[in-house]
């Protein structure tokens, strides 16, 4: 005689069924009415004491729940699948009406923007750039130039001098000339964009600037090629309309003659009182230029009955501060985000 209410049983594993909601709930599931201790086994077993007649009926009644189970089993198996779907798609779910996430986009530091605003003009004009050491001999920085060992210009450039002999460079023209003449064959046109070093510090002055300094050699070079260059360059990298360039005799023991190359004060434009940048000569200094002294090109192995030559070396910080009116040089260098990103 069969115990096992197969109607109950049925009835009780669909209602369980309902409340299955993941798939570790299904496999507990299935071992409870579908396992080795399930009463469908049990159920199964039983057909052994059954009659001939008994069992005959009783088996495809048993193997029918048993099969009606496993079909409700896979069936809530699909449900649960899809069910985590939607979950998935509903907590991942993008709302495109939120506002979005603007990461902050880095500027290049003014003196970088300058370096290669200046590098691309002299490019454009012809001029090849080279590149030098910081730390340099005295030959290449001074003597070499001119600078013979006591020569007072020396003075003017206060120099970091360090203990193995040599010293930081204290203008880029070790490159132009010196570096320049020994490895490179005239006729040439060169430029070099560096830090220079020199012991100042005030308001127009840091221990550590920038400089651009350029030679042309070449046969047959005049002062007027010389003077129009610079006024091509100066003009393509400042800009600016209002200004105007203007060449005032000097002294440099590496040009002969030597020009110092100033530009209309930007900060005042020659209008206003006493101003603190240009102290109120109306200019501003760029820097020193000539064409380039016979001993230079004779040191270095050039004879200067045939060739001839012409140089700058102008700072980057002062033509950034020219073109965009800018009065101290020091924020350069306070990393104050704030001022930099104006730029
Ligand atoms: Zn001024």
């Amino acid at each position: 005689m069969a115990t096992t209410d197969l109607g109950a049983l049925q009835a009780s594993a669909q209602q369980a069924l309902e409340h299955v909601t993941s798939l570790e709930d299904l496999k507990e599931w299935r071992v409870t009415y579908l396992g080795r201790k399930s009463e469908i086994t049990a159920a199964l077993r039983e057909l052994g004491t059954l009659s001939e007649d008994e069992r005959r009926t009783r088996a495809p009644e048993i193997q029918q729940v048993k099969q009606q189970l496993e079909e409700a089993a896979e069936q809530a198996s699909v449900r649960v699948l899809q069910q985590q779907e939607a979950d998935l798609a509903t907590s991942e779910r993008i709302d495109i009406t939120l506002p979005g996430l603007v990461g902050e986009r880095g500027t290049l530091h003014p003196v970088t923007q300058m370096v290669h605003e200046i590098s691309e003009v002299l490019e454009r004009m012809g001029f090849s750039q080279i590149e030098g050491p910081h730390m340099e001999t005295d030959w290449r920085n001074f003597e070499g130039l001119n600078f013979t060992p006591g020569h007072p210009a020396r003075d003017m450039q206060d120099t970091f001098h360090l203990d193995s002999g040599r010293l930081l460079r204290t203008h880029c023209t070790s490159v132009t000339m010196g570096h320049a003449i020994e490895k490179v064959e005239p006729p040439f046109k060169v430029f070099t964009v560096g830090n220079t070093y020199r012991r100042d510090d005030d308001a127009t002055h840091t221990p550590m600037f920038h400089q651009f300094d350029a030679q042309v050699l070449a046969k047959d070079i005049n002062l007027s090629q010389f003077k129009g260059t610079i006024q091509e360059a100066m003009r393509a990298i400042l800009q600016r309309d209002d200004v105007e360039i203007r060449f005032r005799q000097s002294y440099f023991p590496f040009t002969e003659p030597s020009v110092e190359v100033d530009v209309t004060c930007t900060i005042c434009l020659g209008t206003e009182g006493p101003c603190k940048v240009c102290k109120g000569t109306r200019w501003l200094e760029m820097g020193g230029a000539g064409m380039t002294h016979p001993n230079v090109l004779r040191n270095f192995g050039v004879d200067p009955n045939e060739w001839q030559g012409f140089a700058w070396g102008f700072g980057v910080e002062r033509p950034y501060m020219i073109k965009h009116g800018i009065p101290d040089i020091r924020p350069f260098w306070e990393n104050d985000l704030r001022w930099l990103t104006q730029f």
